[in-house]
Parts: structure tokens; sequence; C-alpha cells
């Protein structure tokens, strides 16, 4: 994916590392208004034809090594980030539910967390451009948000989400079709083509073959490209070249064996939660806070399992395709915030995985729940996580194939995370008892790599500003999972994508002031 390609001698506008949900979006905004844009991926480039329905073979995800530690540490590899040009969104579960403003003036509220510097309004102006852009699946009504439409009705739901319904519904619990970033018609996507509609597959985490799921490879980077953006893909960017005022002047990066430098005006790192605060740190830049790693956040993902007497077969079918928002303040829970449930469809290798890890299972009790495989059914939640300095990432002694050393990601729960896992759990359970499964447990799990190079008011505290720039590095931005001051209960692809087309906007209105 290309345009003719720029000469590294030349000086482009802008350099974009990461072509994820944080960089692609702003990639696209950037073009489209006439800058010259390099995006360098570290991954390989994909069509859809290319992505295989088999848990084995999928590679389009990070699985370089992290290390994990911490009294819960989080599990990296397949179930965490991704690899290639389009970034995670390759093989996200497209589970997309808007940022509540109550989370976003959590501090405020509560006294605990972080408040965003942003107003809810404005990213939400931004979260309906991206649907509208990307196509958004979900129901006519959204109980929680009257004002709220999508462009597309849901897929028809799968058997744990019909479960999750009945089970809901003899507990006086609201549940709906959850919004998925899927288009449930054929759609005819700007600059890519088209995008067929979702036939309910189920692989949506091995990549999606007919591009019904909204991924950035096919809508926001072709859209870029076709603006004159060129994206060059197995570049895997190592440092920057700096002048004496410490502002970036080039990128130096590692393609087809050998070392290249792109010369630059500006840099939009956008390497995801994990890999921006690793390279920062690795080059010793943009840490005057010493906030470069701290505040590792990732969901409390508890996830409850059960047998049912009938057949659920839940590799078959969109496998998020049930929510319930009615959790998001959950009375007596003891915590700040809240989280939402959605019903799950999972793959037997990743179901095998999560046993082992999440519910300490092995031998011949987890050969005998794997046989019974087609019977089983599980609901999980996404829930807040507050920010707190000693859940950080910082580097091993280790390094990996660059020469770079690897990242050490310490995650331990604190007092609100541990509430939301009991309440979630006993909530799980009983509407898991009410749609009549049996032999239920639950599976301790976190989820996503968010936080570690923070965005706020000042730059003792933050790494970045409200609009994402550096208040080390004036000629350096971030967006990606990183710059979240808080989690937020909502899962976060949504939100990164509205902040990229903000980065952006704000970037083009600062140099529009400058030049004037
Ligand atoms: C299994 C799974 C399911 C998920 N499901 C959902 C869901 O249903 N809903 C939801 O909202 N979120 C979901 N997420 C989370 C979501 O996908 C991520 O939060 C989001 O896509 C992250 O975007 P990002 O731009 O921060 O990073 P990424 O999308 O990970 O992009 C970072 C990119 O940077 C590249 N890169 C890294 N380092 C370098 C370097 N040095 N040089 C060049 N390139 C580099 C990487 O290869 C990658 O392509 C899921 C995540 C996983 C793992
Ligand atoms: S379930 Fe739908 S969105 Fe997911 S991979 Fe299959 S066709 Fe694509």
């Amino acid at each position: 994916m290309s345009r003719a390609p720029y000469s590294h001698q030349e000086v482009v506008d802008a350099v974009v590392i990461g072509t994820g949900a944080g960089g692609a979006p702003l990639t696209a905004r950037l073009a489209k208004a006439g800058l010259s844009v390099v995006a360098l991926e570290a991954g390989r480039s994909f069509v859809p034809d290319d992505h295989v329905a088999d848990e084995l073979a999928a590679d389009i995800y990070w699985m370089e090594e992290r290390l994990s530690g911490g009294a819960d540490p989080t599990a990296f590899g397949s179930n965490n980030s991704g690899m290639g040009v389009g970034g995670s969104t390759l093989h996200w579960g497209a589970f997309c539910p808007r940022p509540d403003a109550r989370d976003l003036r959590l501090k405020s509220l509560t006294g605990q967390g972080a408040d965003w510097p942003i107003p809810h309004a404005d990213l939400i102006a931004y979260v309906e451009e991206v649907e509208v852009f990307t196509g958004v699946s979900g129901p006519a009504d959204y109980p929680w948000d009257a004002s709220r439409r999508y462009a597309y009705p849901p897929v028809p739901r799968n058997a744990s989400a019909d479960a999750m319904a009945r089970g809901c519904e003899a507990m006086g619990i609201t549940a709906t079709d959850a919004p998925a970033a899927l288009v449930s018609r054929d759609r005819d996507q700007p600059y890519w083509g088209q995008r067929q509609a979702c036939v309910n597959c189920g692989t949506c985490h091995q990549g999606c073959r007919n591009a019904a799921k909204t991924s950035m490879d096919t809508s926001y980077l072709p859209f870029a490209v076709a603006h004159g953006a060129e994206v060059r893909s197995q570049a895997r960017v190592l440092s920057f070249d700096l002048d004496h005022e410490g502002r970036i002047t080039g990128v130096v990066y590692h393609q087809d064996g050998e070392e290249r430098r792109q010369r630059c005006r500006t840099v939009f790192l956008c390497a995801g939660g994990v890999e921006s605060p690793r390279l920062l740190l690795n080059l010793g830049l943009a840490n005057s806070s010493g906030q470069v790693g701290r505040n590792f956040m990732a969901h409390v993902a508890t996830q409850v399992w059960g047998r049912f007497d009938d057949e659920m077969r839940m590799n078959r079918g969109y496998p998020s395709s049930l929510i319930t928002e009615d959790m998001m303040r959950p009375a007596e829970a003891g915590c700040a915030g809240g989280y939402l449930i959605q019903s799950l469809g999972v793959l037997p290798v990743n179901l095998a995985t999560q046993l082992a890890r999440g519910a300490g299972m092995w031998g011949a009790r987890l050969q005998s729940l794997l046989h019974q495989y087609n019977h089983m059914a599980g609901i999980g939640i996404n829930g807040e996580c507050l920010p707190h300095p000693d859940n950080r990432l910082t580097l091993s002694d280790e390094t990996d194939a660059f020469g770079h050393r690897k990242a050490r990601i310490d995650f331990s729960y604190h007092e609100n995370e541990r509430a939301i896992d009991r309440h979630s759990r006993q909530v799980m359970t009983a509407i898991w008892e009410a749609a009549g499964a049996q032999d239920i447990f639950a599976i301790d799990r976190s989820a996503h790599t968010i936080g570690t190079c923070r965005m706020g008011e000042n730059g003792d505290e933050a790494v970045v500003d409200a609009d994402g720039r550096s208040f080390d590095i004036t000629n350096l931005w971030i967006c990606d999972n990183s710059i979240f001051p808080s989690a937020l209960a909502a899962n976060p692809a949504l939100t990164i994508m509205a902040l990229s087309l903000r980065t952006a906007d704000r970037f083009l209105a600062l140099s529009k002031a400058r030049a004037a």
C-alpha cells in the first residue's frame, strides 16, 4: 500500500510510527490537508484474503517477548497487540462502546483515578465521525443513550448472546445488541472498494476475510494513500536524529536488512501502549516528567463460564454480540467507575489458554472441559482500571534483535480493580445461573495495554499535553493507547481513533496559527 515513494533526502512534513487505531486516522487527516506524510510500520502488509480462519496459523500479532511481573501479571502475545499494516485492528474484536462522560471526569466525581483534559463532547464529536467513516452496526435504540443512532442493523446474535439475554432478562438487567465496528450490509468504502456484509463466521480475531470488520488497512489507510501518504511496511523504527535544540530532524529505521532514515519536520509516535514508551525509554527521550512507562493500565476483564445442555457452538457467529451498560455505576460495589458486560465467543486454542492461565486448569480437568467445548459459553467484563504509578513499564536487561532492551511490565490490581472483579463475578454468575448454565466458574483476566505516556495539563505530571504533544520535544506527538490518563470502562479502540483525528486537527490548527 503506497503512493510513489518520497525520497529519504526529502524533508517530509510528518512521519507516523505505527499504523493502528492511533496512527492511521491521523495519517489520513494530515494527508487530506495536503501534508507530505510517511507512515512507518514494523509489520507486513495484508489483504483480507491473506487472513486464515485458523488460530495457530494467523500471524497478525506482536509476538516479540515482553516480560510480565507484579501480583496480577497481564498476559502478552496474541491476546494483546497486533503487528502489521493496520496494527491491532487486524485482529481486534470490533466491540465498540462509546466512552462514558462520567469516566472522563472520574477524579472530579469520585476523588479517585484521573480526569481527562478533554471535554467529553469534544471527544464524542470525533467518535461520531469515526463511526460514520468506518461503518458501525448497533441497535435502533440504545438503552443508555437515547440520542445515539447506528448506520447498520446488528448481525444475528450467537448462542452466548442469546443465553446472556435470557439471564439478564430474568434478573431485570437491560441488555441489547452490542455496537460493533462491522458492516451488516455490503458497503462501498471510499478509496478501498466493497466491504462485504458480515457473514457471522466468528473468526474476527484471526482477521476478517471479507473486510466487514473495520480495520485500518481497509479504511483510513487507503484514504491516506489516495491523498498522497506513503505507507512503508516492515519498517521498524529504532531511533531519531535530533538537532542541537533537541527537535527531531529524522527517523532512523530498519528495513530490508539495512538502516534507513527519513528526514521530517514532525513525528507522530503511534506504536501502542507498550512499544511507544519502550522506544522512548530506550532512547532516553521525552521523559523529564519521569512518567514515561508509569501508570500502565489493563482493563479488569474477568470472565464467567458454564456448561449448557443445549449445543452452544460459540465458534460460530460474531463473538461479542450483546452488551449491558447497567453496571457502569454498580450500587454497593464499593468502586469508582464500573464495567460493561459482553457475551463471548472464543475459539478452542484461545479458550484452552485462558482456562490454564486464568483458572489454573491443567491435565485431565482441562481436557474434560475442552471436550465439552460445543456446550460451553461465557460472558465477560471490561472494567475500569485506575492509574497507579507503581504499575509501570520499565526496561529489562534482556535485549531484542535490534539491541533495544525488552519491556518489563509490572501490574497489580489495587482495591478498586479488586472491587470490580468481586462484584462482576457475583453478577455474571447470577446471570449465568438464570440462563441455565451449570458447572459455573470464573477466569481471572485483564486486557489491553493502556497508559504509560499519559496526557495531562502540565509537564511535571504528564508526558504529552491534551493535544498529544510532548512537553519536552516540541515536534513529537504521541497518539495511541499510551496517552490515556485513565482506562475508561469502554473498550479502547474507538476512543483511540477519535483521539487520532483530534490530534491531527489540533496539530493542523497549531501549524496554521503559526503560519498566520
Ligand atoms: C485480541 C484483542 C481483541 C481486542 N478487541 C477489542 C475490541 O473488541 N474493542 C476494542 O475497542 N478494542 C479491542 N482491542 C484493543 C484494541 O485493538 C487496541 O486497544 C487498539 O487497536 C490499539 O491501537 P494503538 O494504535 O494504540 O496500537 P496498535 O493498533 O497495536 O498499533 C501499533 C502499531 O505500531 C507498530 N509498531 C510498534 N513499534 C513499532 C516500531 N518501533 N516501528 C514501526 N512500527 C511499530 C505495530 O506493529 C502496530 O502495527 C483488542 C485487542 C486484542 C489484542
Ligand atoms: S464474524 Fe463478521 S466481522 Fe468477524 S471475521 Fe466473520 S465476517 Fe468478519
